[in-house]
């Protein structure tokens, strides 16, 4: 029972609130926001040209200020001492750069986890849920394996309602191998006894025509994750212009830096929007393997330790499926098997 003395006091804040609600109306102003929203320039030490700077680095809101690099921001601001004291701001403002907390809190936070389901049952319980907001799902596989086919069932999920396994939230499909078929969309989205015209409408698209392109898209997407609603980011393929831009040894140690680059691009979109990131990889025959699968999934570690969770897609007899997950924190090391046909990705 809640004790009396809070119940009065809650009932005082919401007349005060109330008051100064019909204040506001008299005044002939809106409705009260229910939350502050701060800009850049109510840093401490940020004006207009300093924030016009930092935006023009990528750095639009609040939160990517108290969540960014002392020494990424010094870039910009010409000093890591100015960097870290507006981070400081910034983490103060919204209330957040919480250093400790108890394992109880990790819990309650993670409590509030949405999971988009694939539409798939079999998959749904290999991951316990679907695909998790907060984190990143890469989905590994040889040609025709899938990948591309779960994005787009991906795109449709999310924008069911919460009891129909969605988000009620729509998809950002970021395109780097020409591979996306809206007609695709309208058939899974038909399927499923959603209007296909609305959800086509709900599905932002940018194609990226090579790796830089890739990672100003997903820059740029920080703009509209919340004005519309996304809550899943696909990236097909991740990796493909990395690859193909930088080939051989020589230019490796160059590649996944930036491939490094990306993936923490995409982590802080994760953590700071609470939307589910969903990537494609591809998989490379490893040459020095001689016994056991001399199958590895591409991006090296960088890859493997930037994805939250992985699995592995596979080619079964009579085009069945099969996914795995691999090196998952949370998940055991098992197996489930689906099918792709008309309607989609579907359990067999
Ligand atoms: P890649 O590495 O080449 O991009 P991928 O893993 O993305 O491969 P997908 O394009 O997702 O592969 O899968 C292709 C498979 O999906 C094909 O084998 C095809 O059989 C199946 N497929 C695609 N469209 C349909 C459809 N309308 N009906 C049934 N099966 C389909
Ligand atoms: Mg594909």
């Amino acid at each position: 029972m809640m004790p009396r003395k809070s119940k009065e006091h809650a009932k005082s804040v919401s007349e005060e609130l109330e008051k100064e609600y019909e204040n506001m109306l008299d005044q002939g102003l809106e409705e009260p926001a229910l939350s502050v929203s701060y800009e850049l320039e109510d840093l401490e030490g940020v004006g207009r040209i300093t924030a016009d700077k930092l935006r023009k680095a990528g750095f639009y809101s609040l939160k990517d200020i108290a969540y960014a690099s002392a020494h990424e921001l010094a870039e910009v601001l010409g000093s890591e001492d100015r960097a870290l004291a507006i981070i400081r701001s910034a983490q103060r403002l919204i209330g957040g750069g919480k250093m400790f907390m108890t394992a109880k809190e990790v819990y309650e936070r993670r409590q509030k986890i949405a999971y988009i389901s694939t539409g798939v049952k079999a998959l749904d319980a290999l991951l316990e849920g679907g695909i998790e907001t907060g984190a990143i799902t890469e989905f590994i596989g040889e040609f025709g394996a899938g990948k591309t086919q779960i994005c787009h069932q991906l795109a449709v999920m999310v924008q069911l309602p919460k009891e129909s396994g969605g988000l009620g939230a729509k998809a950002l499909y970021v395109d780097a191998e020409g591979t996306f078929r809206p007609e695709r969309i309208a058939q899974i989205a038909q399927h499923r006894g959603v209007d296909p015209e609305s959800v086509l409408s709900n599905v932002i698209y940018a194609r990226a025509y090579n790796s830089d392109h890739q990672m100003l898209i997903v820059d740029e997407a920080k703009k509209l994750i919340e004005k519309e609603n996304v809550k899943l980011l696909i990236v097909d393929s991740l990796i493909s212009h990395f690859r193909s831009e930088y080939p051989g040894r020589e230019n490796l140690a160059a590649r996944q830096q930036k491939l490094n680059r990306h993936i923490s691009q995409l982590l802080r979109l994760a953590s700071l929007y609470d939307i589910a990131i969903v990537v494609t990889n591809q998989v490379l025959a490893a040459p020095d393997v001689f016994f056991g699968n001399p199958l590895r999934p591409a991006g090296g570690n960088i890859m493997a330790h930037g994805c939250t969770y992985r699995i592995w897609l596979r080619k079964g007899k009579e085009g069945k499926r099969i996914a795995r997950i691999i090196d998952s924190p949370k998940h055991a090391e098992k197996e489930a098997a689906f099918q792709i046909a008309e309607e989609g990705v579907i359990d067999l």
